[in-house]
């Protein structure tokens, strides 16, 4: 079993450009890797689906090769993570060639134990899934895919085969014993409804066209489907590193599109058993997101829209959106209205006025000094916090964390309009001024360690305010000990968090 904590997105299949969706999966996977990370050992994979028809497609619309038209899209994808602080250990692209290394190595593999073999495949073929359909699962003559529905074309040529349907029994019992390996419940049913039909082998070879990895020995392309769901052994060593390999394996948490739940938890786990690897811990697929109710992708024309969100409400205002607004499983929907508010009355009055209103008062009552704690018990109404915080991101309840935060934050409000710092200051009521002071300090240290892997530059920027020179990504059991802000410590006002924007018209 893996020692260390391995969390994966899909590879983003690059036919066209990045969307909001593709930003929401890879932050939460940034979040799960920035909180494993206090903790230990750590890799984060995320990268581009780079082979298959539509690529080809989209590259000969576009009047260059395939392989120019991946080096053109990569680096769009790329910045677009980047501009979100997105930490993955590394990215990887299926065109390299240590990936396509690792691929034929498993087709070889898999051919010489009989598990892959030669045989004709006529079927019903969508070329826009890129997914062959038996004949009862045709809606009206079309493909099933809801969110496809174009006309399938029957395709009849020899292909490679793997043995699906071998591991159909396995599959069945796996999902019963472990009823919690796929997540939510939603996908899980529909899974077992799929096994409990039977599954029929899988055609793994295609010769119509040649945008892909080449079969060892020749005779076509391997199905992209196939070499895609294959990255994530590629950079942890699989056949090549034995020690990272065993540091690694089995992924942790790897977070689909519902729309792409079957390829993880059918196909997936069955090539595994196949190369006597084990299935993943836990497979997450989550909702859509819709823009005003309408799912977002290449057809609606906004898929430059998360780019202009980012310039108006920053990155770390946009991480904190996509994971508060949402249950984490569940589609929903966003507009800039929505956007707004929470950043105006969450990040601009809660968190943002908390942190300013504490910073001036100390500047203006103790020179920016923090005081001695006083004997208030304020932290012990939160020891417990940061272990409830942690395990619901682990559980990949991010709205939940948030708001498990917030009490904090609404909190140290409180104290604020009910302590009356001003009133205390002329009373000249030093211990209790002193008192109150630390605690809003030390709280405000507490949010900038609880946000960081939710706001990674905001937290930062806190910390910098706070005057603190540790590390902010420190173990939580150490750091978040109440009465770890050392008195005397250095603060000063800086730039303000969320400076308030109005709405626009
Ligand atoms: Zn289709």
């Amino acid at each position: 079993m893996s020692r260390a904590f391995y969390v994966t997105t899909p590879i983003y299949y690059i036919n066209g450009n990045p969307h909001i969706g593709h930003a929401y999966t890879t932050i939460v996977a940034d979040v799960l890797a920035r909180t494993a990370r206090t903790k230990g050992d750590t890799f984060f994979l995320t990268g581009t689906d780079e082979h298959g028809q539509k690529v080809a497609d989209a590259a000969g619309e576009a009047g260059v090769t395939p392989q120019e038209w991946c080096d053109r899209l990569v680096p769009k994808w790329q910045n677009l993570f980047a501009l979100f602080n997105i930490s993955y250990d590394d990215f990887i692209r299926t065109t390299e060639p240590r990936h396509e290394r690792i691929v034929q190595r498993v087709f070889e593999h898999l051919r010489e134990k009989g598990d892959v073999y030669r045989g004709v495949y006529e079927g019903w073929y969508c070329s826009n899934d890129e997914t062959f359909w038996p004949e009862s699962k045709l809606v009206e003559g079309r493909c099933p895919n809801p969110e496809c529905r174009r006309e399938v074309q029957w395709l009849s040529e020899d292909s490679w085969f793997f043995k699906l349907s071998k591991y159909n029994d396995r599959l069945l019992t796996y999902f019963k014993e472990n009823p919690t390996w796929v997540r939510p419940r939603s996908a899980y049913n529909e899974m077992v409804a799929m096994l409990e039909e039977g599954l029929e082998d899988l055609s793994i070879s295609r010769s119509k066209f040649d945008w892909g990895i080449s079969i060892p020995g020749g005779g076509g392309v391997i199905y992209v489907w196939f070499d895609a769901i294959l990255n994530y052994l590629t950079p942890v060593g699989w056949s090549e590193d034995e020690e990272r390999f065993g540091r690694y394996w089995p992924p942790s948490v790897q977070l689909v599109g519902k729309e792409i739940a079957r390829f993880h938890t059918i196909l997936w786990p069955a090539l595994l058993w196949a190369l006597d690897l084990q299935a993943p811990k836990l497979v997450f697929a989550h909702g859509w997101i819709t823009l005003d109710g309408q799912k977002i992708g290449k057809s609606l024309g906004n898929a430059a829209d998360v780019f202009t969100l980012v310039e108006t409400f920053s990155a770390d205002a946009m991480r904190y959106f996509l994971l508060r607004e949402g249950h984490f499983g569940s589609d929903f929907s966003y507009s800039e209205t929505k956007i707004h508010q929470r950043y105006n009355d969450e990040l601009g009055n809660d968190l943002g006025n908390l942190f300013r209103r504490t910073l001036s008062m100390l500047e203006k009552y103790r020179n920016g000094l923090v005081p001695q704690p006083g004997d208030s018990h304020f932290g012990e109404r939160f020891s417990d916090l940061p272990k409830r915080i942690d395990t619901l991101i682990f559980n990949l309840q991010f709205r939940d964390a948030l708001e498990a935060t917030w009490e904090l934050v609404t909190a140290l409000n409180r104290e604020i309009d009910e302590k009356k710092p001003w009133v205390l200051a002329k009373a000249e009521n030093a211990v209790a001024l002193d008192a109150l002071l630390y605690d809003l300090c030390e709280g405000l240290r507490w949010l900038a360690i609880l946000l960081a892997p939710f706001m990674p530059e905001k937290a930062r920027e806190m910390w910098r305010q706070l005057g603190l020179e540790t590390d902010i990504d420190d173990a939580w059991e150490s750091s978040l000990v109440w009465g770890g802000l050392a008195a005397g410590t250095q603060t000063s006002v800086g730039d303000v968090l969320f400076a308030r924007l109005e709405l626009p018209g």
